[in-house]
């Protein structure tokens, strides 16, 4: 019993070091979802909105500027 208490605080001590330490360490950032981290995306998909029927994004990712991360 002692054991598991031991791996879930071990647990939780890893999701602060990985999650609260870099916040007050001032990196107030987070991996851009949309290129996951490249800043470069390649995305054409059928959208019926946009000019020509297809939705086209290539080269630098628009959600983060191309620094592949963003303000969380
Ligand atoms: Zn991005």
């Amino acid at each position: 019993m002692d054991g598991t208490i031991g791996l879930i605080i071990g647990g939780i001590a890893m999701v602060v070091m990985v999650w609260v330490v870099p916040r007050f360490l001032g990196t107030n950032t987070v991996t851009c979802t949309r290129c996951r981290g490249s800043g470069h995306v390649s995305e054409h998909w059928p959208d019926p909105s946009k000019p020509g029927g297809w939705h086209r994004v290539e080269g630098e990712c628009p959600k983060c500027k191309g620094k592949g991360r963003t303000k969380s």
